[in-house]
C-alpha cells in the first residue's frame, strides 16, 4: 500500500511511475539484505524466525512485484529502452528477479531445500551486481543500493567475526561431535537391509567457546567430514539438552534423519567429526511468568519442548517460577517411530526432570482403551493410543485455568492449526500462544495410525 501511495502519488506520467516503482523496488532490498543468515538480524530484533521468514518473502514479492511494473512500463516505452549495457543488465536483473520468484514457490521450497537456498544466494548475487551496473551512479536509486550493500558487508562482517569467536579458540581443540543413533538401524522404502541405518540420532557436541546456553536456543550445525557440499552448509537445530562441567560444554541436538546432510549424518553413526557450529539464535521465552503451561509436540518437535520442561521444572523446585501446572502433549507416529523414541525417553534426560520434583509433582494420564503403558525407570509416563484430543483439552484447561496460561506450539500444520483456532476462539488477556521456531514436518501415514502420548506435571 505504502509502495503503491509512492509510486503514484503525486500525479506523474507512466514513464515517471516507472521510474519511481524501479526505486522503490531498491528500497525493498534493503531489509532483505541481511547478511548469510536471516537467524543473526532476527535475533538482534527480537523476533520469532517465523516473522523474520514470512517478512523477507512478503518484502521480497514487493520487491519482485515493483520491478516488474517498472520493467513493463519501459519496455512499453520503446525509447527508453535502448541497447546499451545499461539496458542490458537491467534484463539481467530483471530475470534474475523473475527467477528467484519462481524457484521460491513451495513445491519446490519442500522438494529440494538446499537447492533452492543455493540458487537463491547466487540470484540474488546476480540481481544485485546487475542492477548496481544498470543503475546511474547519481540517481536515488544508487544511493539506496549503495546503503543496501553496505548493510549487507557489515552484517556479514560481523556474523562472520562472531562464527570465528565460537570456533577458534587459541590453544584449544575444534568443536567434536559425536553420533549416537537412538533408534535400531531401519531399511527405508526398497533400500536393503543391509544398507539399513537409524532414523533418530543425538549429537552431542563439545564446543570450544562456552557460552550461557538458555532455552529456546537452536544452532547451525556443520560437519565438512560428512561431504564437502553436504556437511559444510550449516543445518539449524534446537539444543535439546546441556550439560557443563569444568571439561565445558557439550550440548546435545536431537535428530531425525530427512535426505541430505542428516541421512549423512545417520549413515555415520557412532562416529566422532570435528564440527563448526553457528550461533546460538532464537529468542527465548518466559514460559516461568505463566500459571499454566501447555506444550504441543508431534514427533521430533519434542526437542523444542524439552529445554522448557528442564528449566520450568528446575525452577519450580528452586521456587523460581510462577508455573504450577505443566501439560505435555506428544503424539508420534506409529509403533516404528515410538520405537525410535523410546530409547530415549529412558534416557537420563527425562529422568532427570522428572526426578527433580519436590514429591509435590504428579503425573496423571487421560484415559484409553489401552491399557496404560508405563515408560521410563520413573514410572511417571504412561502411553495411551488414542490421539489427542486438542480441541477438549484446551476448552478445559483455558476455561478453568488460575492465573495465566501459556500454549506453546512445537508441532506439524495439522495439530498446529488444531490448537491454533482453539486458543484463538477463547484468547483473552491471560492467554497466549506461541509456536516455536522448529516446526517438525507433517506425518505422512493417515490419522488413524497416529497413537498418543501425554503427561503432565501438578505442582
Ligand atoms: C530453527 C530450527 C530448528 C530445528 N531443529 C531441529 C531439531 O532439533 N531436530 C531435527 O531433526 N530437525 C530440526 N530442524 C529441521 C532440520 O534443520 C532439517 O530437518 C535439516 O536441516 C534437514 O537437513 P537435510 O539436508 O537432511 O534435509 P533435506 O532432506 O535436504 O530436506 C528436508 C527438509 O528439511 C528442511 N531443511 C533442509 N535444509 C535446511 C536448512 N539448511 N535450514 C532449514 N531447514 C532445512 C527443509 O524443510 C526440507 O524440506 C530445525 C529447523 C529449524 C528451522
Amino acid at each position: 500500500m505504502v509502495n503503491a501511495l509512492f509510486v503514484t502519488i503525486p500525479k506523474a506520467t507512466w514513464a515517471d511511475m516507472g521510474t519511481r516503482a524501479g526505486t522503490m523496488a531498491v528500497i525493498n532490498l534493503i531489509p532483505l539484505l541481511c547478511g548469510p543468515r536471516l537467524s543473526m538480524v532476527t535475533k538482534l530484533l527480537g523476533i520469532s524466525l517465523r516473522t523474520s521468514l514470512a517478512s523477507h518473502s512478503w518484502i521480497g514479492r514487493t520487491a519482485i512485484a515493483l520491478a516488474a511494473f517498472h520493467i513493463v512500463i519501459i519496455t512499453k516505452d520503446g525509447d527508453r529502452f535502448s541497447r546499451t549495457w545499461g539496458s542490458v543488465f537491467g534484463v539481467v536483473a530483471g530475470s534474475a528477479l523473475g527467477l528467484i520468484f519462481i524457484l521460491s514457490i513451495r513445491p519446490v521450497i519442500r522438494r529440494a531445500y538446499e537447492w533452492f537456498l543455493n540458487s537463491h544466494l547466487l540470484l540474488a548475487a546476480i540481481a544485485l551486481l546487475a542492477i548496481w551496473r544498470h543503475l546511474p551512479t547519481k540517481t536515488a536509486a544508487a544511493k539506496f543500493l549503495n546503503i543496501g550493500i553496505c548493510q549487507w558487508a557489515i552484517i556479514s562482517a560481523v556474523h562472520w567475526s562472531l562464527f570465528a569467536r565460537r570456533n577458534f579458540v587459541f590453544g584449544r581443540p575444534f568443536a567434536t561431535a559425536v553420533v549416537t543413533p537412538l533408534s535400531s538401524a531401519k531399511p527405508v522404502l526398497d533400500m536393503p537391509a543391509s544398507e539399513a541405518y537409524p532414523t533418530l540420532l543425538q549429537v552431542d557436541i563439545t564446543v570450544p567457546r562456552p557460552w550461557r546456553v538458555r532455552a529456546g536456543q537452536h544452532v547451525f550445525l556443520s560437519i565438512p567430514g560428512l561431504g564437502l557440499f553436504t556437511g559444510l552448509r550449516g543445518h539449524p537445530f534446537v539444543i535439546a539438552w546441556w550439560d557443563r562441567d569444568r571439561s565445558g560444554l557439550t550440548i546435545s541436538i536431537l535428530v531425525s534423519s530427512k535426505n541430505g546432510f542428516t541421512r549423512e549424518l545417520s549413515r555415520n553413526a557412532n562416529k566422532t567429526f570435528r564440527a563448526f557450529i553457528d550461533g546460538p539464535f532464537g529468542i527465548p521465552h518466559d514460559f516461568g511468568a505463566y500459571g499454566t503451561v501447555i506444550m504441543i509436540a508431534t514427533g521430533i518437535g519434542i526437542a523444542g519442548h524439552m529445554p522448557y520442561l528442564k528449566d520450568l521444572v528446575s525452577g519450580y523446585n528452586s521456587c523460581e517460577v510462577r508455573t504450577r501446572r505443566i501439560l505435555l502433549i506428544w503424539q508420534i507416529q506409529n509403533e516404528g517411530q515410538e520405537d525410535a523414541v523410546r530409547p530415549w525417553m529412558v534416557k537420563p534426560w527425562m529422568d532427570k526432570i522428572l526426578t527433580q520434583d519436590t514429591g509435590m509433582v504428579s503425573l496423571h494420564v487421560t484415559e484409553s482403551g489401552k491399557e496404560d503403558e508405563e515408560l521410563g525407570t520413573h514410572s511417571k509416563i504412561k502411553v495411551t493410543s488414542t490421539s489427542p484430543d486438542i480441541e477438549g483439552l484446551l476448552r478445559k484447561e483455558i476455561g478453568g485455568r488460575r492465573g495465566d496460561i501459556i500454549v506453546s506450539l512445537c508441532a506439524d500444520n495439522a495439530i498446529a492449526d488444531r490448537a491454533r483456532t482453539q486458543v484463538q476462539t477463547h484468547m483473552d488477556k491471560g492467554v497466549r500462544l506461541v509456536e516455536l521456531d522448529f516446526q517438525p514436518p507433517s506425518f505422512e501415514t493417515a490419522a488413524k495410525d497416529t497413537r498418543g502420548m501425554e503427561f503432565s506435571c501438578r505442582g
